[in-house]
């Protein structure tokens, strides 16, 4: 069953995905300029954003998210080079976490955050191996924590392609989910 709470739940009973552990923030994931913009114009100011080396260990990160893209993305995030992330407290929280989650509204979240622990890649989506994950730990399967979290592998897969136009990457599938996105230019 559906459970639209279940990341405030998380939230309320320990660290989430919105927490990292500190001395690792090289492998938090970068933000787009749209993305930047959307926070900003939520009403998070600049301090909400750090600046993240674009480091090896980082890049090999995104490899893995991005197989068989290598040099486009040494072209978006070039060595000694550096992009934005989620700015992040000595705790390794991120700044725009509140008690009961997120403060942001879910259209202005960063389409990472609202992947996960989900992400497609070809024609699958994987779980992440998130163990801290109260979807992950209450569902077991991908369709078990798509129901659980309201979602629906078509949605996911319209915020995969939005993710990959904002953050500098050609549309996967010979351009239709491009011009859907142009298209409907929403959230
Ligand atoms: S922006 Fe919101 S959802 Fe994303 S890491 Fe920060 S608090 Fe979590
Ligand atoms: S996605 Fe998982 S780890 Fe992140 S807040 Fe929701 S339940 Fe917690």
């Amino acid at each position: 069953m559906a459970d639209p709470h279940v990341c405030a739940r998380c939230a309320a009973s320990g660290p989430t995905c919105c927490t990292l552990t500190p001395g690792q923030e090289e492998f938090c994931f970068p933000l787009s300029e749209i993305e930047r913009h959307r926070i900003l114009e939520a009403g998070a100011g600049k301090g909400f954003f750090a600046q993240e080396a674009n480091t090896s260990a980082f890049l090999d990160n995104l490899r893995k998210l991005f197989p068989g893209e290598d040099e486009r993305l040494d072209e978006l995030f070039p060595a000694r080079g550096a992009h934005f992330r989620l700015a992040t407290g000595p705790d390794g929280e991120c700044k725009l976490l509140g008690p009961e989650g997120c403060t942001l509204p879910r259209e202005a979240r960063p389409y990472y955050c609202r992947l996960f622990p989900l992400w497609p890649q070809r024609s699958e989506v994987m779980v992440f191996g998130a163990g801290r994950c109260l979807a992950r730990q209450e569902a077991h399967g991908l369709n078990a924590i798509l129901r659980l979290l309201g979602e629906s592998k078509e949605n996911l897969r319209h915020l995969h392609g939005r993710l990959r136009l904002a953050w500098g990457f050609q549309p996967r599938d010979g351009g239709s989910l491009f011009k859907d996105i142009l298209n409907r230019n929403a959230s």
